[in-house]
């Protein structure tokens, strides 16, 4: 088993290969710190561009870092090929073999090294396809497998050589919701049956969250935060993670007076009391949809009322405060055009404005 670190990492493509400066290329990673333990299922989240795959491509060595280096279990490796690093990858296109069976997808990476344990190949491909419910689907071509059954297909070949770490790319994003649900769990059941360290790659911050250990937020080529779902949902260090991450209010005040942690912070017009921080005159602070709630006698405001959507167990309500979006989780869709709401000064959370 091993765990894995990315230490200072940047990467820049084309220009001189500096982060700064009109010789400047694209800068895809910016000093990127990330430790993965032995074991863990880790998640790197961000929007399109933000160097999720840039960062999945360093780790398996097929990119090299312009600065910084990738550790195994503390070992540099840089200079060391793809492979020999000993990951098994998925990427979100299958990328099977078209013109070679089921098993001989599975069984391609044990053409260049054994089975564990002595198992002989054919084995090793039947024990794969079992892992992923594919068993007796050997014989058959990639193209009569469904969308999510080539991705098990692919999953079975990544892990045929018994890898010291899986990589996945967006291995859900070409199929339907259902699927991706179905195949989320699969993963998650058979990455702790393995017990193998993984860093899983999503643009899904939903699916991030149901299926990690620890998830590092990404943006711009930068890590945001990195901590356990509960961690990234609750505690949102900056106000990119608190809106990326979940529905949520997010408020630029002006400070007007402090007693102890909390003080009087005002936002168009309203003056609220929420938690401030040391020594700045402005607080950026986030509240959950589930924090405003009518039954709240402090810190009230009054939503002009834009959309409901009715989601099954709740309703969330989008509308307007003093012109900013506010989004509400309610037990019915209202009945009026406004609607006021309070929230604790406990369930406003303080973050990094940047
Ligand atoms: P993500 O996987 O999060 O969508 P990527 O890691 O693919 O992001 O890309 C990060 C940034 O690097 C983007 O701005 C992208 O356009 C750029 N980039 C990625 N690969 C290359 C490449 N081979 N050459 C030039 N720019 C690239
Ligand atoms: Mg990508």
């Amino acid at each position: 088993m091993t765990g894995l670190s990315l230490d200072g990492v940047s990467k820049v493509y084309g220009g001189a290969g500096v982060t700064d400066g009109p010789d400047s290329g694209t800068v895809a990673l910016e000093d990127v710190d990330i430790t993965v333990r032995d074991g863990e299922f880790f998640t790197l989240v961000g929007p399109s561009g933000c160097g999720k795959t840039t960062t999945l491509r360093a780790i398996a060595g097929f990119e090299a870092p312009t600065e910084g280096a990738v550790r195994f279990d503390g070992r540099e490796m840089t200079g060391v090929p793809p492979e020999e690093r000993d990951v098994g990858v998925v990427f979100q296109s299958y990328a099977l073999f078209p013109h070679m069976t089921v098993a001989e997808n599975v069984g391609y990476g044990l053409r260049f090294r054994d089975p564990p344990d002595g198992a002989t190949a054919d084995d090793r491909v039947a024990e794969l396809l079992d892992l992923v419910d594919l068993e007796g689907m050997g014989d058959r071509d990639p193209e009569q497998l469904s969308g999510g059954q080539q991705q098990r297909v692919a999953l079975a070949r990544a892990l045929a050589p018994a890898p010291d770490l899986l990589l996945l790319d967006e291995p859900m994003s070409a199929l339907d919701a259902q699927l991706r649900e179905s195949l989320r769990r699969q993963v998650k059941r058979i990455q702790s049956e393995l017990g193998i360290t993984t860093v899983y790659v999503t643009h899904d911050q939903a699916e991030a969250l149901a299926i990690s250990d620890r998830v590092a937020v990404m943006n711009g080529g930068r890590v945001e935060q990195i901590g356990r779902p509960q961690e990234i949902y609750r505690e949102p260090a900056t106000r990119f993670v608190a809106e990326f991450v979940g529905d949520n209010n997010v408020f630029d005040a002006a400070v007007r007076s402090r007693d102890g942690e909390y003080g009087r912070a005002e936002v168009g017009g309203e003056t609220f009391t929420v938690p401030v921080v040391d020594g700045s005159d402005r607080v950026t602070f986030c509240v959950r949809p589930g924090g405003l709630a009518r039954s709240a006698d402090r810190n009230r405001l009054t939503v002009r009322v834009e959309t409901s959507e009715f989601l099954g167990e709740t309703v969330r309500v989008n509308g307007r405060w003093n012109d900013r979006r506010i989004v509400l989780r309610l037990d019915e869709v209202p009945d009026g055009d406004e609607l006021t709401v309070g929230f604790e000064p406990d369930d406003a959370h303080v973050v990094d404005p940047r």
